[in-house]
């Protein structure tokens, strides 16, 4: 399939924008235009908003079984489509054709577990306090929701959205990213083949900031859900709260890695090496402060070293790269103005720190080891290939670190003392903490983060409970 030029979904049909207008699709890996995508207007949000009204009413009044029927039909069809949308993934967003077909099948498997959660919304009945009383807990879709997905995981970051509205009886209007827009319009391509009812999930793209001052504000949505940085979180966010919506807000991380003096390190290098290059680093919960216990220290950083300089950079199409180019020019600068950064404030460069080539947005995987704690690097998520390295005295001051910024999505630990696990589990400030481990974030576990990371889970039950609302009825015979 050669790029296409990616279209609007509303009320089950493809179509352009009412205006025409279009916004173009670069390929990160050789900074040509592959294509272009429908940049929606208000009349185009007012088809979308209208449809998902009328959408919301047939899919509530769907059996969860039913609903789960399509679920599964839609995860079927993913499965098959596999190759080929991987390779418009792969186009647009730069990682490698294995990292795509991964997210893709990790994004099956996630739509077939909301099918069969989606079976299991149970209200509760109360025992009364007078024996002519029911009392009845009722659980129903809040209504249609807007959701507002990133580049980083075209596909990941919708589906957990979209099955989370599917399998409550909700309808969603997604606004998926601009920068890497065939991929996700795929994955709404299989669930409208598979049967879905019109307007039940509606795909737009276009200005972010127009989009969501319209939407989130508009009386036929009832929930936004959004990620991507903080700092829009908290504007969309506060939106959300002047006109009373539900909110749930996946934002930006920081993941400390404590390695201690105990664990076995060479499984902590493999391990977390290949997780911190994953998607070229630009991962929500991406391993980034590296605090290794000082007599493992030197140990740690060769491991981490070598695994670096074995490291193959390319595009993504080749089968030999292991890691692409980051996804837009943006991280390009920003990997810069961070390594500049870390160095003048004493920071060795161990490996990378700069760009290669000069098409493309290719940066080298990069360690940097003693930057200061008032390093860019210690402070603000790089969102790329960068791991800064510092050593710790005791596991206290460790934790002290860990806890210091205020984000808190997620986190690892490498040891092989249950008492340091212990330790760990209680008291670092995270959504999620892997033990030994890289993250495994399926979807029956929940995923989400708090302080400055947001709040509300986008998997295990807690995922579908986002979407409801609770209705308490109370019936008494005369
Ligand atoms: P950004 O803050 O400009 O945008 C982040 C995402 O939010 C994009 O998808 C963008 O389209 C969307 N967005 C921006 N303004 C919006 C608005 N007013 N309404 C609705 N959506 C809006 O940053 P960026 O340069 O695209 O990405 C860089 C930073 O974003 C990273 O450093 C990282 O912190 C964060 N990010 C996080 C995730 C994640 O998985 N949590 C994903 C992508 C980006």
């Amino acid at each position: 399939m050669t790029y296409p030029h990616v279209q609007l979904l509303i009320d089950n049909q493809w179509r352009a924008a009412r205006a025409q207008a279009t916004i173009a699709v670069h390929n990160p890996a050789t900074g040509e235009v592959i294509g272009s995508v429908a940049r929606a207007g208000i009349a185009d949000l007012d088809d979308a908003l209208a449809a998902a009204a009328r959408g919301f009413e047939v899919w509530r009044n769907t059996p969860a079984i039913k609903r789960g029927e399509v679920m599964r039909t839609a995860a079927k069809l993913l499965r098959e489509r596999t190759d080929t949308i991987a390779r418009l993934m792969t186009l647009e967003q730069g990682k490698p054709l294995a990292e795509s077909k991964g997210e893709i099948t990790m994004a099956a498997d996630i739509i077939e577990w909301f099918a069969d959660e989606g079976r299991r919304v149970y209200g509760r009945i109360v025992p009364p306090r007078a024996m002519n009383v029911q009392q009845m807990v009722l659980k129903e879709p809040i209504g249609p929701v807007a959701a507002f997905t990133p580049w980083n995981f075209p596909i990941n970051q919708v589906v957990r959205k979209l099955c989370g509205a599917l399998a409550t009886g909700c309808s969603m209007i997604v606004k998926a990213a601009e920068e890497t827009p065939a991929s996700p319009a795929e994955l709404v391509r299989v669930f409208v083949d598979a049967g879905l009812p019109p307007g039940v999930v509606g795909l737009v793209y276009g200005d972010p900031a127009e989009i969501s001052n319209y939407l989130i504000p508009h009386p036929v949505i009832r929930k936004i859900t959004f990620t991507g940085s903080t700092p829009v979180g908290k504007q969309l966010a506060a939106l959300a709260g002047q006109h009373m919506k539900r909110a749930t807000m996946e934002l930006g991380g920081h993941a400390p890695v404590i390695v201690a003096a105990d664990a076995n390190i060479a499984h902590a290098v493999k391990t977390i090496a290949g997780a911190k290059f994953r998607n070229a680093g630009q991962v929500c919960i991406s391993p980034t402060r590296f605090l290794v216990e000082e007599p493992v220290r030197e140990e740690f950083v060769a491991g981490f070293l070598k695994y670096v300089q074995g490291l193959k950079v390319g595009s993504g199409l080749e089968a030999s790269s292991v890691m692409g180019p980051l996804a837009n020019p943006r991280r390009l600068a920003a990997m810069q103005q961070i390594t500049a950064d870390a160095v003048a404030r004493g920071a060795t460069v161990a490996a990378g720190g700069e760009r290669i080539g000069t098409v493309g947005n290719f940066f080298a995987p990069t360690l940097l080891l003693d930057a200061p704690l008032d390093s860019s690097v210690f402070n603000n998520e790089p969102f790329g290939p960068m791991a800064a390295v510092r050593s710790f005295k005791n596991l206290d001051d460790a934790i002290a670190e860990a806890n210091r910024l205020p984000f808190g999505l997620s986190a690892y630990a490498f040891t092989s003392s249950i008492k340091t696990a212990h330790q760990l589990s209680a008291r670092v400030q995270t959504g999620m903490l892997w033990i030994n481990q890289q993250a495994a974030p399926w979807a029956e576990l929940p995923f989400g983060g708090v302080k400055d990371s947001g709040y509300g889970s986008e998997g295990g039950p807690e995922a579908l409970e986002a979407y409801l609302v609770t209705k308490t009825v109370a019936m008494t015979s005369v």
